[in-house]
């Protein structure tokens, strides 16, 4: 009917370029027969359609499924004179336009690329860098915008007649896929040993030395890893005494969720994250007995397992491994290898073999890792795959850089509502880690095209990110207390405006009193905070070694609650500690040297798990307290609480250690010790809330802080709370780590100008 042909205009916002939305859209419009123009703009895409209204009404349906990897987050729709269109096309985008567009994250290999890759027929059978405009690598390649290949690391490799064919035709599915390859034109893969080229297939050759127990450092999309066969303890504990001793867990990297069901048990809820475009590492529970070497994940019932995301990983890891361990390729705590020339220098003492190619990486990024808790993907790492994809704010910010912490640093641009994360940063202290950050912020700022009007750091004097902050010139700087970041940060990403119930749980931040604090219940709006309850102060004998060495807290709580009498208790740890040594950390305490006041949630932990005997040094921040957690056994009991009320709450910590002590001298097993802390933690904080609640009417409870990476108390206080009719607001979308710290930053900053 003529009448009824129609003509609108949508302007679609999101993650919407570089994702393939206008080859999709084009086909979309065939398959209903419509006839108009797509083209990118500055703030998304926009497309003008003619056609029948039940056409045009299809089309709009339609066009919000997008392609698999959009994210549409807004489309209007307007009214258009009919120009009489006689074709449906992709109009080229003008230069400049697509600055403030946003980039999307590196995409695991999709399931036509795997096909074809396996498919002896096909021009790219095997070829280890397939991709499509659906996957492949991203962020990870891009030096400027617009993301053209020109402006990728891609450049180097100008594409043959067949790939130049597919990217200019808007029916195919690599039309206009910047990293499109072959074996013709693309990237090319050579395995090294320490001095020359390994003759043969790589693949094939890397594989069988990974089964004779040799380590292979493999370039990946956002670095290299180290790997070795899963299955051989002697290769996973040569690879940990050449990475330094190193006793964090090791990721694995299995073929198929087959595979991965052989040694851990996997949720429906983990299979979606595992099988997901991201590809993160998942951590899941072991099961047992399982074939995986003890030395990959020693003292925790836990695994970090991901699924291959490059087609390199699928070629590697279908020559028969159940898993490899994909650990990243680092030493001690500096940022991931990224390029050849440092993996063959830096890596020459840990890895036997390099497996490499000649893509450059201009954008480091680790692995992501989730830990699914309580119905939830929960970040302990958002990196590859997730950044730079914005987290969408309630409203407006101005321009802003956000430093973060200091260890497991992210720092974060703002612009419009979109708060933009960067990719893990790592702890700044050592100086490759901070050149890292430094780089990454220029970096980053170009490729948002984001000039900061405002610079926002925490209130540590001593935080390498703050001194950064501070040395910047011409820029308003603001600083935030680091736990009403925690909570305001949480509170962002739930979108809450006005007073919350925050429980700020977590190692250390630096208190306004200049305390280290961390065991605390603000009340907490996006501006400002009243500290309504915190743990009662210990001392931390020797300061940040306090940290490595959690028998001196166990020390210091032990000299809190028994003075002098801790030499008479009958604790096996304090055997096994020279009566010099702890002469001499009594004196730090009584005579206040070098031993600063703490109220870290995180440290009650490190000197819990120290006086039940589980360790007393720690190679890692946090070692102690997730060991307490491993062992947690479930149990109705609790240890007595007592706070002490008045305008702040002062949460009193002698019950729960003697508690502790009682227990230890009974020989009551220490998974029941650990289930009692646990529990008494969860009643006990809830209780405190009930009566924040009675006094001041606040109903929303938001938790953050690193302490909430342990499920048993995420898990316990959500339901406590949830019970006692609160509304619980949690991390799903930043860590609830130092990781997570720059997003209320900006947030609380933002509040801050606003009020000017
Ligand atoms: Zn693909
Ligand atoms: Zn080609
Ligand atoms: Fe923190």
């Amino acid at each position: 009917m003529e009448g009824d042909y129609i003509a609108r205009r949508l302007e679609i916002s999101g993650i919407v370029q570089g994702v393939g939305f206008r080859p999709f859209v084009y086909r979309l419009a065939a398959e209903i027969g419509i006839k108009g123009e797509v083209a990118n703009t500055s703030s998304g895409v926009s497309v003008v359609i003619e056609g029948g209204r039940c056409e045009v009404d299809s089309f709009c349906r339609n066009i919000l499924h997008g392609p698999p990897l959009a994210r549409i987050t807004g489309m209007s729709i307007h009214d258009e004179t009919i120009k009489g269109y006689d074709s449906f096309c992709i109009v080229e985008s003008r230069k400049n336009n697509d600055k403030s567009t946003l980039i999307s994250p590196d995409i695991s290999v999709c399931g036509d690329c795997i096909r074809e890759l396996s498919d002896p027929d096909d021009r790219r059978h095997n070829y280890p860098f397939i991709n499509c405009t659906n996957c492949g690598p991203r962020y990870s390649i891009i030096a400027e915008v617009p993301y053209d290949r020109p402006n990728t690391s891609m450049k180097i490799f100008p594409m043959c007649n067949e790939c130049r064919t597919e990217f200019d035709d808007p029916a195919n599915r690599r039309f206009h896929a910047q990293p499109n390859a072959c074996p013709r034109c693309g990237p090319r893969i050579k395995l090294y040993d320490n001095n020359s080229e390994v003759p043969g297939d790589a693949i094939e050759a890397a594989a069988s030395l990974l089964k004779k127990g040799y380590i292979i450092a493999i370039k990946g999309i956002g670095g290299f890893h180290l790997a070795v066969d899963a299955e051989n303890s002697r290769a996973v504990m040569l690879l940990r005494q050449r990475k330094h001793k190193e006793e964090r867990p090791f990721a694995l990297m299995s073929y198929s969720l087959k595979d991965v069901q052989r040694f851990a048990f996997v949720t429906p809820g983990d299979e979606a994250l595992l099988t997901s475009a991201q590809r993160p590492i998942v951590i899941l529970e072991k099961r047992q007995p399982n074939s995986i070497a003890q030395g990959v994940s020693p003292r925790n019932n836990t695994l970090g397992v991901m699924l291959p995301y490059t087609p390199l990983h699928y070629l590697l890891l279908r020559q028969g491994f159940t898993a490899l361990v994909m650990t990243s390729a680092n030493i001690s705590d500096e940022p991931i290898v990224i390029s050849n020339e440092e993996a063959f220098k830096r890596l020459a003492g840990i890895a036997d073999y390099f497996l490499v190619h000649d893509r450059d990486i201009y954008n480091r990024s680790d692995d992501s890792v989730i830990r699914p808790v309580a119905g939830a993907a929960r970040f302990i790492r958002r990196s590859r795959g997730y950044v730079p994809t914005p987290v969408f704010l309630r409203q407006d910010v101005p321009q802003m850089l956000a430093c973060g912490a200091e260890l497991k640093n992210t720092f974060c641009l703002t612009k419009g509502n979109k708060a933009f994360l960067s990719q893990h940063i790592g702890d700044l202290e050592n100086a490759p880690t901070y050149d890292f950050f430094t780089s990454s912020i220029e970096q980053m700022k170009k490729l948002l095209d984001i000039t900061p009007d405002i610079i926002v750091c925490d209130q540590h004097p001593d935080y390498l990110s703050s001194t950064y902050a501070q040395r910047q010139q011409g820029i308003r700087k603001v600083q935030v207390q680091h736990h009403h970041a925690h909570i305001v940060s949480c509170m962002a990403e739930n979108a809450l405006e006005g007073d919350v119930i925050g429980l700020a749980f977590d190692g250390l931040g630096y208190g306004t009193d200049g305390a280290m604090w961390g065991g605390e219940i603000l009340i907490s709006d996006e501006r400002s905070f009243i500290r309504k309850v915190h743990l009662s102060y210990a001392p931390m004998p020797g300061g940040d070694m306090a940290v490595r060495e959690p028998w001196r807290m166990a020390i210091s709580y032990l000299y809190h609650t028994f003075g002098r009498d801790l030499f008479g208790l009958d604790l096996p740890f304090l055997k096994e500690i020279d009566e010099k040594r702890l002469n001499i950390i009594i004196q730090m305490i009584n005579n206040n040297v070098n031993a600063p006041n703490t109220s870290g949630l995180g440290r009650l932990f490190d000197g819990i798990a120290a006086i039940i005997g589980l360790r007393n040094m720690v190679c890692y921040e946090g070692q102690a307290a997730m060991e307490l957690e491993m062992i947690c056994k479930q149990t109705k009991e609790s240890y007595d609480y007592k706070w002490s009320n008045g305008e702040t709450f002062n949460v009193l910590l002698e019950p729960i250690i003697s508690g502790v002590v009682q227990d230890v001298t009974r020989d009551v097993d220490p998974s029941k010790i650990s289930g009692k802390f646990h529990n008494s933690l969860i009643r006990l904080f809830s209780e405190i809330c009930e009566e924040i609640r009675t006094e001041t009417g606040l109903n929303r409870v938001a938790m953050s802080g690193g302490v909430f990476q342990n499920a048993i108390i995420l898990k316990g206080l959500i339901q406590a709370l949830s019970e006692k009719g609160f509304q619980v607001f949690t991390h799903r979308l930043v860590p609830t780590n130092d990781g997570g710290v720059c997003l209320g930053q900006a947030v609380i900053a933002a509040q801050m100008h606003g009020d000017r």
